[in-house]
């Protein structure tokens, strides 16, 4: 147990604690301390903000003034692999690549995959559903999660789910705790679903004259039988903020970039029907209408043979746009469905446009799911990294929001709610919806001690 404010744990990746909170931080090594922690915190009316490996971008995990920050990092057992069940038992402090990186010598792997794998928890992933690059094709966490092993906020240890592949017994917990962001239980551990590593991967890179035309490209592959793996889509002023922060020199004018990986047998195939539908793509009449006429547009296509270019890209799209030093930066998560992009593009530029701001968006194109940036550089007599965001950025990310639900999207795709999206959330959700969370709320944790003020 530790007592001493902590910077590390001061916040998540996006949004630090209020000046002045004063939180107890407590590091257990196992499920019965987690047990212990609970028991404590129901006795004395304590909150409890669960914390992963703090990686977050919502505020989920930053610690609220007075509470217990219920660190699952010590949990980190890789309790079993079972191959012929598919299936792996892991602590909820597991860092996320390192499950599939375990899995590796078994010839499996663990499919979601966020950016931040090399972060991020796998109860963190669970409490907030996380994406990632792969779910075009495997889904996103609540789709690798057969099972959970939870504390519940008197302490009770409680196994939802099954192990089997097929279950249908009773409500279905384990779903509901998924994304619950910390608010109904804390996860400590999880039998997840493994596959077998595929046996061929191929990536091939697009080139389009415009994010229209890579948009259109989307829509070319949804029409065909080739179903991705991974399929990033990169517009001209992401490609520079790359440029900026890497000096790799991807930004060619206004042209956007499709990063597509291919896995699984039938690899040439594939391939071929990829790039049969990516050649017919990109004019107007492809833009999410029943395909008319358009014509081959002047897409430039590339198999990237060679592995260790094809790694750089695609470690490009995961961290090359950096943090955005020398720029208020706001970064943010809204999903729509995947036939809207290039409306979605479309209104970024206007919004950037009309609120005088730069705009760049990276989608995992696949899922309809955007992480528009939106920036305004720091006036060279204010570099503070920890000043305010301008108001203007804010009031561009409402505008965002607001044309992401107009699109028929979600106001988060993947980050979560936490504190950083509350506001919001009635725009999305009904009054009874929201009437029937808080019921659920009060009869997992009637004190309401878990992350309160988060995510519901
Ligand atoms: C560079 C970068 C890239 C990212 N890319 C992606 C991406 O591609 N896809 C994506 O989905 N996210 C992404 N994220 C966001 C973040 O990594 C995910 O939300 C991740 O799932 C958080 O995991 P964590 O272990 O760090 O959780 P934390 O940040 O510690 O917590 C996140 C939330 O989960 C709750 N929580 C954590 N652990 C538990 C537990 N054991 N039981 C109950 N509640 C718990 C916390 O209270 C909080 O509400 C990215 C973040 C960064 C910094």
């Amino acid at each position: 147990m530790h007592t001493d404010p902590d910077p590390v744990y001061a916040g998540d990746h996006a949004v630090p604690s209020a000046p002045g909170t004063s939180f107890l931080l407590v590091l257990p090594r196992d499920v019965e301390g987690v047990q212990a922690t609970l028991r404590l915190a129901h006795e004395t009316g304590t909150p409890v903000v669960p914390r992963g490996a703090g990686s977050g971008l919502s505020g989920g995990a930053t610690p609220i003034d007075g509470s217990i920050v219920l660190s699952l990092e010590r949990l980190t057992r890789i309790r079993e692999i079972d191959v012929l069940d598919e299936v792996a038992v892991v602590e909820a402090g597991v860092i996320t690549a390192d499950l599939s990186e375990a899995l590796a010598p078994h010839g499996f792997f663990y499919a979601p995959d966020p950016a931040s794998a090399r972060l991020s928890s796998i109860g963190g992933n669970i409490a907030t559903n996380a994406g990632g690059l792969h779910c075009a094709k495997y889904g996103v966490t609540r789709e690798s999660v057969f099972g959970l092993e939870v504390v519940l906020a008197d302490g009770t240890l409680l196994r939802t789910g099954h192990r089997s592949i097929k279950g249908v017994t009773g409500l279905d917990l384990t779903q509901l705790l998924i994304g619950s962001e910390g608010t109904l239980a804390i996860v400590v551990a999880a039998t997840v679903r493994i596959r077998p590593l595929p046996v061929a991967r191929r990536t091939v890179l697009a080139r389009f004259p415009t994010v229209a035309g890579a948009a259109a490209g989307v829509n070319a592959i949804s029409r065909s039988p080739v179903r991705p793996a991974a399929c990033e889509l990169l517009d001209a002023r992401s490609l520079e903020d790359i440029d900026e922060n890497t000096g790799a020199g991807v930004a060619e004018g206004e042209s956007a970039v499709l990063l597509v990986e291919l896995d699984g047998y039938g690899i040439a195939e594939q391939t071929r029907d990829l790039i049969a539908a990516l050649g017919g793509a990109g004019g107007p009449a492809d833009d999410g209408g029943d395909g008319g006429d358009a014509g081959p547009s002047d897409v430039e296509i590339r198999v990237l043979e060679d592995e260790a270019e094809a790694e750089h890209w695609w470690e490009l799209r995961r961290s090359g746009r950096g943090s955005g030093a020398g720029h208020f930066r706001l970064g943010e998560d809204v999903a729509i469905p995947k036939s809207r992009l290039a409306d979605a593009f479309a209104v970024i530029e206007r919004i950037g446009r009309e609120h005088g701001i730069r705009t760049s968006a990276v989608a995992h194109a696949g899922d309809g799911n955007l992480h528009p940036s939106l920036s305004l550089p720091r006036p060279e007599d204010n570099p503070d990294p920890s000043a305010p965001l301008p108001p203007v950025l804010h009031e561009a990310a409402d505008d965002l929001v607001r044309e992401a639900l107009a699109l028929g999207g979600t106001i988060s795709g993947e980050h979560g709610i936490g504190t950083a999206k509350h506001s919001w959330l009635d725009l999305e959700l009904s009054d009874a919806s929201r009437a029937l969370q808080r019921r659920l709320k009060d009869a997992f944790d009637p004190q309401h001690l878990l992350n309160p003020g988060k995510a519901l």
